[in-house]
């Protein structure tokens, strides 16, 4: 399975377009030690040409165009018009996380995989969701709920060779959502992390389960985790590598910047530093590959001449960047 990471940053990406705090005032004057970064985005694919979104980003038209992989390829059978993307996943439905499905609407055949709870806020509350339902077999939708493993699937149904394990990691739906909504919905299934793995023989792989000896090397993309149950942590040392929610440095961040606002706990994000962060509790984690990923603009971690950035690098854990690709 290769894996790119198209997008590093949490909303509103590094810089923000109205923020001026020290990183983002830094980077504007061309004096920040660190890169700028797009909204998280993610895409993975089995075979190099079929390619399934994490998410789907407010940049992602952008981070198309930088990725020469998920650009259409002319083809006199295919047509003018296709892309490699064949579909998405998605792991909530926050602005910053669907955003980019309404830039994939050309008429363009896609799969949607997503929790009936998600699939039924962007579809029966979010009337411009129906630019991806046009025409017959554009958008496919197929629900998973969470402890399930399904397959990837692309808009034709033919299975990727890819499978995914979702987990309910927060039960919050976005602001935008109504309360009436809200209570007519499975709370479990708000706030999602994926565990994806590639079985070595594809096509076969019907009777094959995620997670069993037999599978692939597996990756962890957990963009927004506001708790570390000891559940969770098990399953992070099964996996190869751990992107992980990487938003926020210290529980008050936003507080201390802003004068205002809501701690990362609340917003559900737990931070990195601190007894109770993640750099400390995941000390012990010995087998993935450490990734954060989604770091909001103000985290001082971003900013490389720093302290924060040597810490984490010293516990040994990377920072993503736009761009990054590997192999599992
Ligand atoms: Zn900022």
């Amino acid at each position: 399975m290769r894996v790119k990471i198209l997008g590093s940053a949490a909303g509103g990406a590094f810089p923000q377009w109205n923020c001026a705090c020290p990183n983002c005032r830094s980077l504007r004057a061309g004096k920040f030690k660190g890169k700028a970064r797009s909204q998280t985005q993610v895409a993975i694919s089995a075979d190099n040409q079929s390619w399934f979104l994490l998410g789907a980003s407010p940049d992602l038209r952008s981070q198309i165009e930088s990725t020469p992989e998920l650009q259409p390829r002319f083809e006199v059978s295919n047509g003018i018009r296709q892309s490699p993307i064949a579909g998405a996943i998605l792991a909530n439905a926050d602005i910053d996380h669907v955003l980019g499905l309404l830039l994939l609407r050309e008429l363009q055949p896609l799969r949607i995989h997503a929790t009936a709870s998600i699939r039924r806020i962007l579809r029966e509350d979010n009337s411009m969701f129906a630019m991806l339902q046009r025409i017959a077999h554009q958008a496919s939708w197929s629900d998973f709920t969470t402890g399930e493993i399904f397959p990837l699937r692309d808009s034709q149904d033919k299975d990727s060779g890819i499978r995914c394990r979702a987990f309910s990691l927060g039960t919050h739906f976005p602001a935008y959502v109504s309360v009436e909504r809200q209570q007519a919905l499975a709370a479990n299934q708000a706030s999602l992390g994926f565990i994806l793995d590639c079985p070595p023989s594809v096509g076969e792989s019907v009777g094959r389960t995620l997670l069993s000896a037999t599978a692939g090397k597996r990756l962890a993309y957990m963009p927004a985790v506001p708790e570390l149950s000891d559940e969770l942590m098990g399953w992070f040392e099964s996996v190869d590598v751990l992107l992980l929610d990487g938003t926020f440095w210290s529980d008050d961040e936003l507080i201390r910047i802003q004068g205002s606002g809501q701690t990362a706990r609340q917003m559900g994000h737990v931070p990195v530093s601190g007894p109770e962060g993640t750099l400390c509790k995941l000390a012990q984690l010995r087998r993935p590959r450490r990734i954060y990923l989604h770091i909001n603009n103000t985290n001082p971690m971003l900013n490389e001449a720093g302290l924060e950035y040597r810490q984490v690098r010293d516990a040994g854990w990377e920072i993503a960047e736009d761009g990054w690709q590997f192999d599992l």
